[in-house]
């Protein structure tokens, strides 16, 4: 059975990025402001979260590593829930079937920390911990007891890769929220979480690229709500897409749709195989979008594809027309 459980908590939790997204997600969802990320070794060694969201109490912590164990209203399957719906409850109870985590944590309204550390599935005791408000989680030894998954894992760069790119993000989705990633003790990027999109590129991706970026932002359209972001000069640009980030209605996606629609606003600008930075919202009715997610991937599909293809192109094109492009 323990076995079982943790080949199951192998097929969701693959790689240090897919942790560090799970307790993002929950930071946010614990109202956090101020959520700092570090890594050691690509994460495979060890990663932490902290936040100064609402905390928990001992109660809470208990209840927190136990399975199907959510204190979040769950059953729609709306967008809103895309992040944690792979998992309902089940993220912490399933990282720790495969590493050692420690979790402290001091409710935000008062009270004393406590911690706890649950250890290839097994939860130690609720101890007293003088911990400041908010929450810490620590994952250390990802996989130690699954060595054919830990097998899969990549050179620690690709997989420090993965986990810039996931809190990259989240740091872009939010810029409210101060986001810090560290990487071996060094300091990788720091949002002020000061609200606003630009200030957020700059702390994320550097002066050149943000003094480069595009205002975009169009009315409803077509099956479109709005759209709204940033997207850079064509001659900023990378060799990979990766820097294309799409969200439709807040969350992060990944939509072949939405970056067609994004380089073909470009026409012939770009030179090629390079890539624009873009930073891009969308907002659609809720029915409108179709969340076929799997609990790693954030894939999305719209019911009118082609309409949301040629509204987001032609947003895009319009910024890049008012620029003289
Ligand atoms: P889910 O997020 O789907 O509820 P998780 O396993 O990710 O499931 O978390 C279980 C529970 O632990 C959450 O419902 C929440 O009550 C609590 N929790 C987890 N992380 C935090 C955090 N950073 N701050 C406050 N509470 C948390
Ligand atoms: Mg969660």
């Amino acid at each position: 059975d323990a076995t079982v459980r943790r080949i199951a908590a192998g097929e969701v939790v693959e790689r240090p990025a897919s942790v560090v997204k799970e307790l993002f997600e929950n930071s946010l969802d614990a109202d956090a402001s101020r959520i700092t990320v570090a890594v050691e070794g690509g994460g495979v060694e060890g990663l932490r979260v902290r936040d100064d969201g609402v905390g928990m109490t001992a109660a809470d912590l208990e209840r927190a590593v136990e399975e199907h164990t959510t204190s979040k209203i769950t059953g729609s399957d709306d967008l809103d829930r895309v992040g944690t719906l792979g998992f309902r409850g089940e993220a912490l109870h399933t990282i720790g079937a495969v590493s050692r985590l420690t979790i402290r944590s001091r409710p935000q309204s008062g009270g004393r920390g406590h911690e706890l550390t649950v250890e290839g599935g097994t939860a130690g005791e609720v101890t007293p911990s003088g911990c400041p408000p908010g929450t810490v989680v620590e994952v250390e030894d990802l996989f130690y007891n699954t060595p054919a998954r830990r097998k899969f894992l990549k050179a620690e760069t690709t997989e420090f890769d993965h986990v810039n790119r996931v809190v990259t993000q989240y740091a872009l989705a939010n810029p409210e929220v101060a986001t810090t990633l560290e990487h071996d003790g060094r300091e990788v990027f720091a949002t002020e979480g000061a609200g606003d999109l630009e200030s957020t590129i700059l702390a994320v991706y550097g002066r050149e690229v943000a003094s480069s970026m595009i205002d975009v932002s169009a009315e409803p359209s077509g099956p479109l709500n709005s759209v709204s972001g940033l997207v850079s000069h064509p001659e900023t640009t990378r060799a990979g897409r990766e820097y294309l980030s799409t969200f439709v209605n807040g969350r992060y996606v990944t939509a072949g749709t939405l970056r067609e629609a994004v380089l073909d606003a470009y026409g012939g600008q770009l030179a090629t195989d390079r890539y624009p930075f873009a930073v891009l919202f969308v907002a659609v009715p809720p029915d409108a979008v179709d969340v076929n997610v799997h609990p790693r991937k954030m894939e999305v599909r719209f019911d009118d594809e082609a309409g949301v293809r040629e509204a987001v192109t032609t947003a895009v094109r319009e910024a890049l027309l008012d620029e003289g492009l």
